[in-house]
């Protein structure tokens, strides 16, 4: 159990209950063993990883620091008071909201911050990679709003914003959303900004996927532009599994009572403190080197997917993010995820625009937080295809990703 970062948690559990320190063990070993591409997916570090099994967990904290509904939180709003200055600097914002406990959450809370159920949204369909929240029939924002979806240009893949533009005019929402669980490319946020302004909507910018290259620099900012930034900790910014908000100080005290008392009960502030963490992490010149690589290495991969005869979306990527079609492989999205699971290449399937079948869905944060670079990227290109293809067999591929990720332990000893 010691390659988990937590040496004596990770003995206790394994001497008062072998059966779960058996799954750890197993779902660790399965994490180190097989290609991690789920695009939405990293490696915390150890230092988050600790703060999360830290005994903060133990503490009851509704409220907001210095404004608690319990004793004895005089420590961990020192905790959450420093996550929240870390937000604001790291991302120069005015106000950050660091409760929400996943990214659902956080657009909930923006919603209930600026809308009254029945309003007009204009927000990426979900056809085109618009996430749940924005408008799913399946999720609470489908059936408490109105949702106006705009799509993505049949030839480029690129968000179409005349089409914008026109369904603000003819709308009349009171928010559009930017932002996607899919989409590649930059989001011109210094557009949607104009087109909010036209019409008079608020600008809510679901930056749940890049808003660890933001950290990074690696791309654009959200925050001048949008009212309400929501976004997740968990995906390329490394955090632990959670949500946040950014706002100028006139939304903030709104923010913060949609979040709590309205959608959330009592903080997690383990959680929270890990978020600590990770904004610390995130601030160093060696996070901003990785958020670089993470994108170059798609970029990589990209081309590389390109050139063993995939489709791919928007011909590359800005991102951490490449979707690709693979039929002219020869078969769906679904035949290929599952052929490439079989080989130990874990990834997802997506909705591709203006397409019948489904296609693939690939992010370098995990591989890239490996150590990976671009010459490991030609190779996971060319890997996948023959895979995909059906030319390498599923035991011989799972011997190449084992050799491939053996170079780069996740954890190691
Ligand atoms: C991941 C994601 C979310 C949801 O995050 P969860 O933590 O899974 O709730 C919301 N919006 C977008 C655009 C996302 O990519």
């Amino acid at each position: 159990m010691s390659v988990i970062h937590a040496p004596q948690t990770a003995d206790v559990l394994a001497r008062q209950d072998p059966e779960l320190a058996e799954i750890l063990l197993g779902e660790l070993d399965r994490q180190s063993t097989s290609l991690q591409l789920v695009a939405a997916e990293n490696f915390t570090s150890p230092a988050v990883l600790a703060a999360l099994g830290s005994p903060l967990a133990n503490k009851y904290a509704e409220g907001y620091p210095g404004a608690r509904h319990h004793g004895g939180c005089e420590i961990v709003d020192v905790a959450e008071r420093l996550a929240v200055d870390r937000a604001k600097s790291l991302f120069g914002a005015e106000h950050a909201n660091v409760q929400s406990h996943s990214g659902s959450s956080a657009v909930l809370a923006a919603y209930a911050a600026l809308l009254r159920p029945g309003d007009t949204v204009l927000a990426l369909g979900l056809p085109y990679g618009g996430h749940l929240t924005h408008g799913s029939p399946a999720n609470f924002s489908g059936r408490w709003f109105d949702f106006v979806g705009y799509g993505v240009d049949a030839e480029t893949g690129l968000i179409d914003h005349d089409q914008v533009r026109t369904l603000a005019l003819n709308h009349r929402p009171k928010a559009i959303v930017c932002g996607s669980i899919a989409y590649p490319r930059h989001i011109d946020y210094a557009f949607f900004r104009e087109v909010a302004d036209e019409v008079g909507a608020y600008l809510i910018a679901d930056a749940a996927h890049p808003i660890g290259l933001v950290a990074g620099g690696a791309a654009p900012s959200p925050v001048p532009y949008a009212d309400v930034v929501c976004a997740t900790t968990h995906k390329v910014l490394r955090g632990p599994r959670g949500g946040m908000i950014l706002c100028g100080s006139e939304l903030a005290e709104r923010v913060d009572r949609a979040v709590f008392p309205f959608t959330q009960g009592g903080a997690q502030m383990h959680t929270i403190a890990a978020k600590a963490v990770a904004f610390g992490e995130a601030a160093t010149p060696a996070f901003a080197v990785y958020a670089h690589q993470v994108v170059a290495n798609a970029r990589v991969l990209a081309a590389g997917l390109a050139g063993q005869g995939l489709v791919v979306t928007t011909g590359g990527t800005d991102t951490h993010l490449v979707t690709a079609d693979p039929a002219p492989l020869g078969v769906d999205g679904r035949t290929a995820r599952g052929r490439l699971a079989a080989a130990g290449i874990v990834l997802d399937c997506c909705a591709l625009p203006h397409a019948d079948s489904r296609g693939l869905r690939l992010g370098t944060a995990a591989v890239t937080t490996q150590g990976m670079g671009e010459r490991e990227m030609v190779r996971i290109a060319a890997l996948i295809a023959g895979v995909v293809r059906g030319e390498v067999e599923s035991v011989r591929a799972r011997e190449e990703v084992r050799d491939l990720v053996g170079g780069f332990p996740p954890y190691p000893a």
